[in-house]
């Protein structure tokens, strides 16, 4: 099979065969239709985090494809089912965390695209415990953002505790932001939108964002707390970069939290005494467990909630990257393994928004 490869940390990853991977005990095989480009690959494939994968891999964590083998003792699915295959590959399943619906943060947990190979090549096997089950009549190069993108935000937005009626600041409307600010309003939360993107501020409007914000020329905090008295009763930090962290605790409104999901290397300031004497709340927020992707899902399936896409073939990976490291793609990525030769030309998507 095609598959793209990081064979060194920093360096292009390699369009290469491999060997199409057979399903043992408990996996099973999916025939990838589709798959989105996350942030995430990107940090990955640059070795950007304390823990590294084991070299070489296949990165991608939101793949959707059909089921076209069994592992021995598979019963919870079967060969021609619609699944995604997520970043929270499998879990134990015992844990005091996954006893507790927080299986994201189990001990043993694996990584599709990270500790586990992923999507960015034509097969990928799964564990069938913990792969997203599509529902019908949401296509899979629609519904391959929702499996990582979607799912974290839409678990991100509920761990800001903000309520119908409230303030939501969303840092970042890029690939997670423009599922993020849909999740919101779809929520009944008010939505601003940060970026430092003037493109990509436009698109958060048309999305449906109250007001938009551009960090790069502007005070976000300044600006938010001037046109509603306060900081946002929750904020949401999806940018990939340090600044926009110190910026959305200082968007946070009194008693408010202020929700990190970006993942840029490194570590910010906490201005401890506006922490401190306005009791804000401070907290991580990784993927989504498996009850979150389905009531993702139902977002999408209602039509409430709808990625736009731009389709690509596996051979643009490297461009992509490129594209995603300079903040230069609209919204997400996807790479459309239903084209026929993975070489084939660009396919713009029916729904792609303007570069
Ligand atoms: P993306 O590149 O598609 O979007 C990032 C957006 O942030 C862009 O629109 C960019 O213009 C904007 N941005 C950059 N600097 C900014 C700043 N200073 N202020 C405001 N906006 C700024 O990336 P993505 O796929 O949406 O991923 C974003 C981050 O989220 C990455 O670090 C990724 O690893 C992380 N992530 C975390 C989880 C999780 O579970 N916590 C899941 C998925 C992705
Ligand atoms: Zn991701
Ligand atoms: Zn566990």
């Amino acid at each position: 099979m095609q598959a793209a490869v990081v064979t060194a940390f920093g360096k292009p990853l390699a369009l290469q065969e491999w060997d199409i991977p057979t399903a043992g005990p408990g996996q099973i095989l999916v025939k990838t239709e589709a798959c989105g480009v996350c942030h995430t690959d990107l940090h990955a494939a640059k070795g950007d985090w304390p823990l590294k994968p084991t070299l070489p891999f296949i990165p991608g964590h939101e793949a959707i494809g059909l089921v076209v083998a069994l592992g021995a003792g598979v019963t919870i699915v079967k060969e021609g089912d619609r699944v995604g295959v997520p970043w929270l590959y499998s879990a134990c399943g015992h844990c005091e965390y996954c006893l507790s619906a927080w299986e994201t943060v189990c001990g043993k947990a694996e990584f599709g695209g990270y500790t586990r190979n992923g999507g960015f090549a034509e097969y990928v096997l799964a564990d069938p415990n913990y792969v997203a089950r599509i529902p019908t009549g949401l296509g899979p190069k629609e519904a391959a953002p929702l499996i990582c993108a979607g799912i974290t935000t839409y678990k991100g937005i509920k761990e800001t505790e903000a309520k119908p009626g409230e303030w939501i600041a969303i840092s970042g409307c890029g690939g997670l932001g423009h599922l993020a600010i849909q999740y919101a309003k779809a929520m009944g939360l008010h939505v601003c939108g940060i970026d430092i993107d003037d493109g990509k501020l436009d698109h958060a409007r048309r999305l449906g964002a109250d007001l938009v914000i551009n960090a790069k020329t502007a005070n976000p905090a300044e600006i938010l707390k001037n046109a509603i008295g306060g900081g946002a009763h929750g904020v949401l930090i999806t940018a990939p970069s340090l600044p926009a962290f110190k910026q959305g605790v200082e968007m946070t409104r009194k008693h408010g939290i202020c929700v990190l999901n970006g993942l840029p290397p490194g570590e910010f300031p906490l201005p401890l005494f506006n922490v401190v004497a306005n009791c804000i709340t401070v907290r991580g927020s990784f993927v989504g467990t498996r009850k979150d992707m389905a009531e993702c899902l139902e977002f999408a399936a209602d039509g409430r909630v709808k990625a736009d896409i731009e389709l690509q073939p596996l051979s643009a990976i490297n461009d992509i990257f490129e594209r995603l490291e300079k903040g230069e793609v609209p919204s997400r990525v996807v790479i459309d393994f239903t084209g026929g030769s993975q070489a084939m030309a660009a396919v713009p998507a029916r729904n792609a928004v303007a570069a």
